[in-house]
């Protein structure tokens, strides 16, 4: 018999709890300009290329043994990259403050697996990255959608409130995206402590963007890492997927206290991060400053998108991430399938009017605008 069949789920002994639920699904399509995931458009500059096919090679004759499966290396660099960064004040953390995994999605599942489950619940504040209810949910934990004020801002009043209604010690877990994906915008550090005390749970803040954000000295925010200490349920979330240009590695890390990482230790899959991973990462790493070396076009990129919308009739959140979050068109699903048919792919994130464009190359702001202007011209 084939294996071709009308089966569909409803027909399996699925989990009732996921039941009408949709995968994650931004559409991967071959297009020109695609401005839709927050990659970064920039390739691996040639001398990381060069150093991690060293790395690799390296490893190749060894892959009949299983990888380190504590990532020590790679570890140690993460640790030596997030002690560098001016937003992060110098706060010393070494290995066992930091762990690694496949991509910040997988660490974040992690986090739901040890802190998370049945019986418990997690809030976050929607909008914000779609994976983090998907990722609630999936583990068996409660999800419950925290509303924002005006313009999608933040408070620290409002969030404590919310964290704190939930069971009788406030949430299990909480999400806080900074800079927040769609809006863009960083998050204060008031809000982060607000939540904090507000509950006796699992406090993340997820900083996938956190290598865009303004300068501390031209109005940005520091890292919630600057937090971490006394704060042994604060948990940062970082990838190298965006700044780092290196989506395709798969390699999303964390810092907190070292008794976090003891937790995670307990849910992980051994040898969860390949060689090759642990390998390329660390390499790449070695190279950290020619690797951000585009973050600063890409900055300048966002910041000529935002410029332009007024021009074009629409409006712009300001961002201290690598997209930016337009409003004002009459039909976003309609303006965001005729630019496509313009070859340009940007993603619609399901807030009525609005569309969210990755900031990408100087090229490629040069063909969004231009699209942009036919399709605003065309939809009047
Ligand atoms: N957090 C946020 C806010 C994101 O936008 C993304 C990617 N779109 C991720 C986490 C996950 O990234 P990765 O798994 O590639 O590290």
């Amino acid at each position: 018999p084939s294996l071709v069949s009308d089966t569909t789920l409803d027909d399996l002994p699925l989990r009732d709890d996921l039941r009408g639920h949709v995968p994650y699904g931004a559409p991967q399509l071959e297009v020109s300009v695609r401005l839709n995931t927050n990659e970064n458009s920039h390739d691996v500059p040639p001398q990381v290329v060069e150093a991690v096919v060293a790395a690799i090679a390296e490893q190749v004759p060894h892959l009949n043994r299983y990888p380190d499966r504590e990532a020590d290396a790679l570890r140690d660099a993460l640790a030596a990259f997030l002690r560098a960064q001016p937003a992060s004040h110098g706060v010393p953390l070494t290995r066992g403050n930091v762990w690694a995994a496949n991509g910040s999605n997988e660490v974040l599942q992690q986090l739901l697996q040890a802190f998370g489950g049945p019986g418990r619940t997690a809030v976050g504040f929607t909008p914000s990255y779609s994976m983090h209810p998907i990722i609630t949910e999936t583990s068996g934990t409660a999800w419950v959608d925290g509303k924002r004020g005006d313009g999608f801002s933040l408070d620290p009043f409002d969030v404590a409130q919310q964290v704190g209604v939930v069971g009788e010690h406030g949430a299990d877990v909480v999400f806080l995206t900074s800079p927040n994906n769609p809006t863009g915008t960083a998050l204060p550090l008031d809000v982060v402590e607000a939540a904090y005390e507000a509950t006796r749970g699992i406090v993340i803040v997820d900083e996938a963007y956190a290598e865009f954000a303004r300068p501390l000295n031209a109005g940005g925010t520091p890292s919630a890492i600057t937090l971490l200490p006394g704060r042994p349920r604060l948990v940062v979330t970082r990838t190298m997927s965006k700044a780092f240009a290196f989506a395709g590695t798969r390699v999303g890390y964390l810092a907190a206290d070292p008794a976090v990482v003891d937790a995670l230790r307990l849910v992980r899959l051994p040898y969860h991060l390949s060689s090759l991973t642990q390998a390329a990462a660390t390499a790449a790493l070695a190279h950290a400053d020619v690797l951000l070396a585009t973050v600063e076009d890409t900055k300048a990129q966002r910041d000529r998108l935002v410029a332009a919308m007024p021009t074009l009739g629409l409006f712009a959140l300001p961002s201290d991430a690598n997209f930016v979050l337009v409003g004002g068109f009459d039909d976003a699903p309609a303006a965001w399938k005729a630019l496509l048919a313009h070859g340009v792919l940007v993603r619609d994130v399901g807030i009525p009017g609005h569309l969210r464009i990755t900031a990408g190359t100087e090229a490629e702001t040069d063909a969004v605008l231009a699209a942009l202007a036919e399709v605003v011209a065309q939809a009047e």
